[in-house]
């Protein structure tokens, strides 16, 4: 057989296939990136994300060297309570009801913190979210919910510094390569993929493949058959190019399926959003918010605990409930206290939202039936109990005597003008994946590594189940696209 042409391939151009490929690219000389989509689409879900990273630390100290923006002056009003190995994985294990593979938990947890310098060294800029993950308290800024650190320039840029890492280190990148099969050889190795392009279909051969090739959100079909009725009519939030072949490929030379699939991770959006994610406003047409408001449906009837907990540990998990009702509809509701405190992404230009000056109008306004909206106010409002209301931590200021219970934030809804946004369900990615070990490896049914072929990103399963905290996408790409860029070339070196 002939040399083959790269020592490794990373199937994918996100934010996984990235890391994978800087990671490989410090072991051997010839790593490639194939890509499906076009060059003016490149960069996966990973693009559309506000390029939010859940780390732990210790403080604004250990974050420092890291930021490449910080302006001190500001960061002196800053209250940065550390985020330890041990608040990360008690994060994980909740919000997955414990469900978490335990291996790949604490690799994520532990490898969170170094694999940010990490990037860090490979070009990846950072900054602190004091926008979105902060409220002010007595003159203090007080950051809360884990989600402390971002790319800077979002995901657009988080992708552009990964482009310039891979230009300047040599890797190759080749879009419009779908990849549709693996080569496999006589002894079961993965030796190569099999593309197709608009030259016809080609054949690539390296000693080690990655695949962080997405999960399989963009394919209508396949989220009815997995997820289940409905799902085929949510939006998607990001990339349409995410269908799931470099998964099913997996599946087809043996990868063990391995995860939550029938699971997926899934927002409140804007209800006059595309079908696709919109590669200008990317993730501006979420609506986080709904802590500070009640949530009803096409019947004017609440039917979530808007305060469950920290939006960073709810919002992943509200698509789907929005998608069990009528229509899969449902209207965020604000008073003017609500309205203070909404994420700077409803203001964009173009957001649906609908505004009065008294509940009943509101419901006209919305289609809602006035009485039932009106009736659905009063009696939350009627609700709920004692207590001080506090943004920045849980703080118990609930309903008693309604269903559903709001846990935190229940304030009343009574100063107009009041403000409502209707919303759908959209997907972010499909939980379900296949198996990896600690060394990125993917495994088949009984356990055993297939040789040559690693993973990472959202193509893996087991982390996330039902749902997921904020932010941890992006690290679970960058902690294991790592380490698979790693084995694949300590393989590939083998194979020498
Ligand atoms: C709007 C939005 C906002 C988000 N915000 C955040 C955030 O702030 N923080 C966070 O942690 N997570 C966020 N997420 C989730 C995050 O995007 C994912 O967890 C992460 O990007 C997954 O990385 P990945 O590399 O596995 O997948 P992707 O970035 O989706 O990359 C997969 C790549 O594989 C390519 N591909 C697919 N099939 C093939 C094939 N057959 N052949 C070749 N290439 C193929 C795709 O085109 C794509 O480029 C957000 C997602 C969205 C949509």
């Amino acid at each position: 057989m002939s040399d083959p042409e790269y020592d490794v391939l990373v199937v994918g151009a996100g934010n996984a296939a990235f890391s994978a490929a800087h990671s490989a690219r410090e072991q051997v000389d010839r790593v490639c990136v194939l890509e499906k989509a076009p060059a003016a689409e490149l960069g996966g879900n990973s693009y559309y994300t506000l390029g939010s990273m859940r780390a732990t630390y210790g403080g604004l100290d250990d974050l420092r060297p890291l930021l490449d923006e910080l302006d001190e002056r500001e960061a002196a009003t800053f209250d940065l309570p550390p985020y330890t190995v041990d608040d990360f994985a008690a994060d994980m294990l909740r919000v997955t009801r414990g469900r978490t593979d335990p291996t790949l938990m604490r690799i994520l947890v532990e490898d969170s913190f170094p694999t940010l310098q990490w990037l860090h060294r490979h070009g990846v800029k950072f900054k602190l979210q004091s926008d979105n993950q902060v409220f002010e308290v007595n003159g203090r800024k007080k950051f809360w919910g884990g989600g402390t650190i971002a790319t800077v320039g979002g995901g657009i840029g988080l992708i552009e510094q990964h482009l310039t890492e891979a230009k300047t280190t040599g890797i190759d990148v080749r879009v419009e390569h779908q990849m549709t099969g693996f080569l496999v050889g006589p002894a079961g190795a993965v030796e190569g993929v099999v593309c197709r392009t608009p030259a016809g279909e080609v054949v690539i051969r390296a000693k080690a493949v990655v695949l962080a090739s997405g999960g399989f959100e963009a394919d209508a079909r396949l989220r009815a058959v997995h997820l289940g009725p409905g799902w085929d009519t949510a939006k998607v939030r990001g990339s349409r190019y995410n269908t799931g072949e470099g998964l099913m490929s997996a599946l087809g030379i043996g990868a063990q399926a391995y995860g939550n699939w029938s699971g997926a991770h899934a927002v409140a959006w804007d209800i006059n959003a595309g079908p696709y994610g919109n590669r200008v406003l990317t993730n501006k047409l979420q609506r986080h918010s709904y802590p500070f408001g009640i949530t009803v449906n096409i019947e004017g009837r609440r039917f979530v605990d808007e305060g469950e907990h920290f939006r960073n540990y709810t919002y992943a998990k509200i698509g789907s409930a929005i998608l069990r009702q009528t229509g899969g509809l449902a209207y965020q509701i604000f008073d003017q206290r609500g309205v203070g405190l909404l994420r700077t992404d409803y203001g964009h230009e173009g957001a649906s939202q609908v505004v009065a000056d008294t509940i009943g109008e509101l419901a006209q306004k919305l289609g809602l039936d006035p009485e039932r909206l009106e009736r659905t106010v009063a009696e939350y409002n009627a609700a709920i109990g004692e207590g001080t209301f506090d943004p920045t931590t849980l703080d118990g200021l609930r309903t008693n005597n309604v269903e559903p219970p709001k846990s935190n934030w229940a304030q009343p809804i009574a100063e107009p003008p009041f403000v409502g946004f209707p919303v759908g369900c959209a997907i972010t990615f499909t939980y379900g994946g296949i198996r990896i070990d600690e060394d990125a490896r993917v495994l088949d049914q009984g356990d055993r590594p297939i040789p040559g072929l690693h993973a990472a990103g959202e193509v893996v399963g087991g982390l996330f189940y039902e749902n997921y905290p904020g932010g941890s996408g992006l690290m679970s790409g960058a902690v294991f696209g790592r380490r698979a860029g790693a084995t694949a070339a300590r393989y590939a070196r083998s194979r020498a």
